[in-house]
């Protein structure tokens, strides 16, 4: 246990029972849990999903555990950045109580073979590129959730398609979980921040912006009243045109609790542009949420949305 210059105290603990037993006391202390589950190199979007929590919730938990499930054969599981050093003085700095630190085998016990499958929602996009992502996405979170019961999850928009699949998996298995949406915080220039961003060569950096700027573009078309399909085809010829050396894989519209496709934009008052590319070696995602200016679901947009 430290203490840092704020006198906030971070706890880290390694295992389940100690966990539980920590988690038990403050409950029955009347405190609420407010928790963040993260795969580590924190950067100020994490930050803020812990801001988020400290201000509603009385003991904030933040996990860091890269999780082979979710990786592909050849995907960069080993070399996902791992910096611990510099994620527990950023929590310590931002007041985090407990810090779960698992490791692989605590949370997947011997020949465990039970896995969530949340259906056609983790089939398509990032599912279909990435087809067991999801699974192993729901599993680990299902057992996030039970280890540490807390009474808000926080999670990101800019992992638009996760957040809703996670929502859909709490509702269909009845977690008694409310789920809080934090908004994209960006660099300056526009771009996402991602612990994959370090990946970037400065070549790629630049490159990379023309994700945030393809979405811009689309937003721009859907405002103008064109039609969703056009907006789509306009935003491909633009990251055709402007792309030096990324390659698109997707760019779509689509309802961003369901991840269909909408027919047009009143069917869905908000919908979420999505994109994913790769850059250099690097795969990046982003999305942008464009409300009907007109709609009541205009407040979506704001920095924290809440999930029914
Ligand atoms: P990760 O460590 O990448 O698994 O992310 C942990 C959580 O942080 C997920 O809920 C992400 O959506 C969220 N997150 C990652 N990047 C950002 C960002 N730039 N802004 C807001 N939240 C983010």
């Amino acid at each position: 246990m430290s203490k840092n210059i704020q006198g906030y105290y971070l706890t880290t603990i390694n295992n389940i029972s100690e966990l539980r037993e920590s988690l038990s006391s403050a409950r029955k202390a009347g405190k609420t849990i407010g928790f963040v589950p993260t795969m580590g190199a924190l950067h100020e979007g994490h930050l803020s999903l812990v801001r988020a929590s400290k201000e509603e919730c009385d003991l904030t938990i933040v996990s860091i555990f890269v999780n082979p499930t979710q990786f592909g054969p050849t995907e960069d599981f080993s070399k996902y950045p791992r910096t611990m050093v510099e994620d527990t003085l950023l929590l310590e700095t931002v007041g985090v109580d407990i810090l779960f630190l698992p490791t692989p085998s605590e949370i997947y016990p011997e020949n465990a073979s039970t896995s969530v499958d949340v259906g056609e929602i983790g089939t398509i996009f990032e599912g279909e590129i990435r087809p067991a992502h999801f699974a192993g996405v729901s599993t680990v979170v299902a057992s996030l959730f039970n280890i540490t019961q807390p009474d808000i999850a926080y999670l990101g928009q800019k992992d638009l398609q996760q957040v809703a699949v996670l929502k859909k998996m709490t509702r269909d298995l009845h977690f008694p979980i409310k789920i809080s949406v934090c908004s994209i915080i960006r660099d300056p220039d526009g771009l996402a921040m991602s612990s994959r961003n370090r990946y970037l060569s400065a070549e790629d950096r630049d490159e990379s912006l023309l994700l945030s700027k393809t979405l811009n573009h689309v937003k721009v078309c859907i405002q103008s009243g064109i039609g969703l399909s056009d907006c789509i085809l306009s935003g491909k010829k633009f990251f055709v045109e402007h792309s030096k050396t990324a390659k698109l894989d997707y760019l779509a519209i689509v309802s961003p609790e369901t991840f269909q496709i909408p027919h047009s934009f009143n069917e869905s008052k908000t919908v979420g542009v999505i994109i994913a590319a790769k850059v250099g070696t690097t795969r990046l995602i982003d999305n942008i949420l464009v409300s009907d200016e007109n709609s009541a679901s205009k407040s979506i947009d704001i920095t924290v949305i809440n999930a029914s």
